[in-house]
């Protein structure tokens, strides 16, 4: 993998992430309006984008990553995210959700078998936890693994599962315990696409990030060996996925940040291009307080983010922090994203402008990774704990 090599060797961060900025604006922005009508990200890009290791930048040396620390995978997600989420979403659930949960909680041999191949990008994983019925409250889940021989039987469904079509892996919160244990009895599994009584539904059309591939997943006496559970233990499933959750929410803040430096830059071009009254319509006062107000919101959601980033590596995952940077930028985001239509007039409201894709693809954010009112709720529940606010 060229970038791995070139980084083994001692690549600087500046270095690399001045090749990743490139790619975004040669690679990534000039193709992100085809992805409307392609519907997936093709596969020479993400050809491209494995060459380029944005698979491995999560993940430490000896597994095949680039070892970069969170600070560093957050400035890098500021970077990419300046083109179409989408792009994104086609590698973020591999190199978050499911390698984090895998090098964390994985046994030896399940780190040597998956690890290395999702650093590549040679495999690609899908993390499974939302069920029809189990969204916001996921410890109600009812995907069953019971026991059966050496191994397990897996019946059930999950919705809404980003890259569930092109998955070779499925990372799986399923029930071994009874109804009654709640969330000490869900446990994590490792399936593989191949597996009997595994199938995939059609991609769903979604509101934005056109090119993201989400789907429902069926279990149908699905059986998986003994190895195929993860760190070879049951319970603790929805603490493993938070390890993984807490990552890609990380990682979700700087995207938010990033969308909106685009935002800003798209609001910008037009303003100063655009007359109106003989005048540039960046004149105009009014336009110059919906820039002023999304650029104070950026600075301060990219200051927490990255506040927050250098917490995570300090260590321990600082929870509450990530979820007050979570739901910050990804509100911002939406309300620059607002602005920007309201700049552009009429030419905001055309699918054919980057910015009325923008303001659909962010939508999303304050959505999945838990929505804004779970976070609100958590942060409230912390600070009451308190008896007061949390800072410093
Ligand atoms: C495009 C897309 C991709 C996704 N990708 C994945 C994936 O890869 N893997 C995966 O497992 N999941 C994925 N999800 C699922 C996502 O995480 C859930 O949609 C999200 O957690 C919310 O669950 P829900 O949709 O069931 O909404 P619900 O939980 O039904 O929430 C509906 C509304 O009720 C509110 N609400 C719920 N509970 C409370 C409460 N206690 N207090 C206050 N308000 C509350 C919510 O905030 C929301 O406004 C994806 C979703 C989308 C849309």
């Amino acid at each position: 993998m060229a970038v791995a090599t070139g980084t083994e060797a001692g690549e600087a961060f500046a270095d690399y992430l001045a090749r990743v900025r490139a790619f975004t604006q040669e690679v990534l922005r000039p193709h992100e309006a085809a992805l409307e009508t392609e519907l997936c990200v093709p596969e020479a890009i993400v050809a491209e984008m494995r060459e380029l290791g944005l698979f491995a930048i999560t993940l430490p040396r000896d597994w095949g990553g680039l070892g970069w620390t969170m600070e560093e995978q957050v400035l890098l997600t500021m970077e990419f995210t300046q083109a179409s989420a989408a792009y994104r979403a086609r590698f973020s659930t591999t190199i978050g959700l499911c390698a984090q949960v895998v090098l964390d909680y994985g046994t030896e041999a399940q780190k040597q078998r998956y690890l290395p191949e999702m650093a590549s990008g040679r495999i690609t994983a899908a993390f499974a936890l939302t069920e029809e019925e189990a969204g916001s409250d996921a410890g109600s889940l009812k995907t069953r693994a019971a026991r059966a021989g050496n191994g397990y039987r897996i019946d059930g469904s999950k919705r809404y599962i980003t890259n569930a079509p092109d998955a070779d892996l499925f990372v799986v919160m399923a029930r071994t315990g009874a109804p009654q244990d709640g969330h000490a009895g869900i446990s994590v599994f490792l399936v593989e696409r191949e597996t009997p009584g595994v199938s995939v539904g059609a991609p769903e059309a979604l509101m934005g990030q056109a090119g993201s591939r989400v789907a429902e997943i069926q279990f149908d006496d699905c059986r998986v060996p003994g190895d195929a559970l993860l760190g070879g233990q049951e319970g603790n499933g929805l603490k493993i996925a938070l390890r993984g959750i807490n990552h890609a929410r990380t990682h979700v803040a700087a995207t938010a940040v990033g969308q909106a430096i685009r935002l800003i830059e798209e609001m910008v071009a037009y303003a100063k291009g655009r007359e109106q009254f003989g005048q540039p319509i960046a004149e105009f006062q009014a336009v110059q307080t919906m820039i002023g107000e999304s650029q104070a919101e950026l600075s301060a959601a990219r200051a927490l983010t990255l506040d927050v980033a250098r917490r995570f590596d300090a260590g321990p995952v600082p929870f509450t922090e990530i979820a007050c940077a979570k739901l910050f930028a990804t509100e911002m985001v939406c309300r620059v994203a607002d602005r920007a239509v309201q700049v552009l007039g009429g030419m905001g409201y055309m699918t054919k402008h980057a910015v009325s894709r923008l303001y659909r693809d962010v939508r999303l954010l304050r959505i999945y990774e838990g929505t804004s009112q779970i976070h609100q709720l958590n942060i409230a529940r912390r600070v009451l704990a308190e008896g007061g606010p949390i800072h410093g």
